[in-house]
């Protein structure tokens, strides 16, 4: 079966069309500028990346196209949409409803909907999605894979802040976690390779993108996770804080004359490693300056490694132990220096780098040496797969 994966966001939409018998991608791409004016990338597998301009006033059109470039005479990779069997979509907040992934209808809608005010900027956006979709692809199954569901086996001592517990009952202020298909499917593949089974493994997952997160996977279940209400807290991220005291924001917003929204705008797109820097959210913009003798972009790096050390810290202790630690996502599969800045802090916990192993990007493999206590992996993520796997279990 053909599966389509969607990851929509408000202005823009990534897909992977996904052949669920061999796994692998027929074509993919994004749409960006939605509302805007437009713009398709499509690329069928083995070909060359197309990009066109297309009027996409809404999510309708922008879905249109991509179907429309998947059954095109020439460069499509099917003849026509009967040959996608179902649709997978990303949806960021699944609060606590979402345990699981679920199959779309009236029900699950609406209960995905009632999540919209934990995740405002995203989920109206997911569900735009799905209802292009529907009315496009109308009789075809569609499932949606939340991004806090493998978070929600975490205990309540993980998951609950130190506020009064009448905003839990009132508004479910609770730790939700994110990137939850890939921690899942990260930690998973960590067991397979080392080949001990998953529900008696203690893993520490770091998914390192510009959104970074890390997890505890204790005996199969996420146990703790970095990110919170909002994907805001815990690591210092491209452009997001983390963990801060949150006095700040009252100080630096009276001093500066800013909102709370102002104030939760300079959190989330003006902070973290940019912020620190000055220079760029991009890791590797700031390997380039640290390398001319930028002060402040190497700060940024350091602060980054720095705050990756003590989450892993937290959570061989939250576990009372770790068996594994999985590196994953861009910064995470890319960048060598990190890592191995990383494991040199790691050395009381037992874990022994193999810096000839370490010196590889983006492919699967263990990166401890033989005698390390704990087992250290490269394992590349792929939220696409793991979302069109998800869905294939639902539908089938
Ligand atoms: P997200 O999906 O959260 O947008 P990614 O997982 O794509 O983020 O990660 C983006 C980060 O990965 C950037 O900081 C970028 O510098 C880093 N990165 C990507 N490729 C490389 C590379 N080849 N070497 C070093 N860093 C890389």
């Amino acid at each position: 079966m053909n599966i389509l994966v969607i990851n929509c966001g408000s202005s823009s939409l990534k897909y992977q069309l996904i052949n669920s018998e061999t796994e692998g991608v027929l074509a993919k791409g994004l749409c960006e500028r939605i509302g805007i004016d437009g713009m398709l990338t499509y690329q069928p597998e083995g070909g060359e990346k197309e990009k066109s301009e297309i009027a996409m006033p809404t999510h309708t059109e922008a879905i249109n196209a991509v179907l429309a470039a998947l059954t095109n005479e020439k460069s499509g990779v099917i003849k026509s949409l009967s040959e996608v069997g179902a649709v997978g979509h990303r949806v960021v907040h699944g609060g606590e409803k979402f345990t699981s992934s679920c199959l779309i209808n009236d029900e699950s809608m609406k209960a995905i909907e009632e999540c919209n005010d934990l995740a405002p900027l995203h989920n109206p956006a997911n569900l735009i999605g799905i209802r292009a979709c529907q009315e496009l692809m109308p009789g075809v199954p569609m499932v949606a894979v939340f991004d806090t569901a493998f978070h929600q086996t975490m205990p309540d001592v993980a998951y609950t802040y130190g506020i009064p517990y009448e905003y839990y009952e009132k508004y479910k202020v609770r730790r939700y976690g994110f990137h939850g298909t890939s921690h899942s499917y990260v930690s998973k593949r960590t067991a397979e390779i080392v080949g001990k089974p998953y529900d008696q493994m203690k893993i520490i997952v770091c998914h390192l993108g510009n959104g970074a997160s890390i997890s505890a996977v204790n005996c199969g279940k996420s146990v703790d996770t970095s990110m919170g209400l909002t994907p805001l807290e815990g690591l210092v991220m491209g452009t997001r804080s983390g963990d801060l005291d949150p006095a700040i924001i009252d100080f630096v917003g009276k001093k500066e004359g800013l909102s709370l929204d102002e104030m939760n705008e300079v959190l989330n797109k003006k902070s973290g490693m940019l912020g620190i820097s000055g220079v760029s959210s991009d890791g590797r913009d700031l390997e380039a300056a640290a390398e001319t003798g930028n002060k402040r972009a190497q700060l940024a790096l350091d602060v980054f490694d720095y705050r990756v050390i003590k989450y892993i810290g937290a959570y061989a202790a939250a576990m009372n132990g770790v068996d594994a630690i999985a590196f994953t996502a861009g910064i995470g599969e890319n960048n060598i220096k990190m890592r191995k800045d990383v494991c040199s802090s790691l050395t009381y916990l037992g874990v022994k780098l193999d810096e000839e192993k370490n010196n590889v990007r983006g492919e699967e493999r263990i990166i401890s040496a033989d005698d390390s206590k704990v087992q250290v992996l490269l394992v590349p993520t792929n939220e696409e797969l793991a979302i069109a796997r998800e869905t294939l279990a639902l539908v089938k």
